[in-house]
């Protein structure tokens, strides 16, 4: 018996885990990476840790793409004295044009290739979690002309692309940190799709 074959036949990923995941904004874990002016809390946005914490489901942290794009300051340390829209929609300039654009690709084909090996495995890809009036990872709104209007951010809107290209659909849902209980009732059904 080949060694491939012999391979094909063991029970793969038969251990502890769930072999369920959700993916989520970068911020959502850590916002100390937003941008200035912005975080609503110390470390993670708790409620929501809490909420997958006590379920089964892992969490994949998704990179911060204006981190990587811009840095911590955003390219601008005054940055945090503007109004948030006004900033925002400085930085939704930047990072649709080059060479942040290119980079976003990357990290969405990155991305989309975490998300097929899951998937090629048989694990349940519970959703994508972004966070709205975002420039980048916004889902539901974005910011743009200074104001918060409907619409996907830079990211999102090339990992929805990606993620077609591969034929991949994967239920996307965004919240805004300072709405916690808001954000909790976004996210629920997506680690408890049987509420509990
Ligand atoms: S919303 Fe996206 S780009 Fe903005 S801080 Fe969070 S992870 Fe980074």
């Amino acid at each position: 018996m080949s060694r491939s074959k012999r391979k094909s036949e063991w029970a793969l990923f038969n251990d502890a885990r769930s072999k369920a995941v959700v993916f989520v904004a970068y911020c959502i874990l850590n916002q100390n990476s937003i941008s200035d002016g912005t975080a609503s809390y110390p470390g993670s946005i708790q409620e929501l840790l809490e909420l997958v914490c006590g379920s089964d489901v892992g969490i994949v942290q998704m990179s911060c793409p204006e981190l990587v794009c811009l840095g911590l300051d955003r390219g601008n340390i005054d940055g945090g004295r503007y109004p948030v829209l006004e900033e925002n929609t400085r930085i939704h300039k930047l990072m649709s044009q080059s060479p942040a654009a290119g980079t976003i690709r990357q990290l969405a084909q990155q991305l989309v290739l975490q998300i097929s090996e899951y998937r090629n495995h048989g694990f349940d890809i519970r959703g994508i979690v972004g966070v709205n009036r975002s420039p980048t990872c916004g889902v539901d709104t974005t910011s743009r002309n200074s104001q918060e209007v409907v619409g996907k951010g830079v990211f999102i809107e090339v990992l929805r692309k990606e993620l077609e290209k591969h034929n991949i659909h994967v239920e996307t849902v965004g919240i805004k940190a300072f709405e916690p209980e808001k954000a909790v009732k976004t996210v629920k059904p997506l680690i408890w799709p049987i509420a509990k």
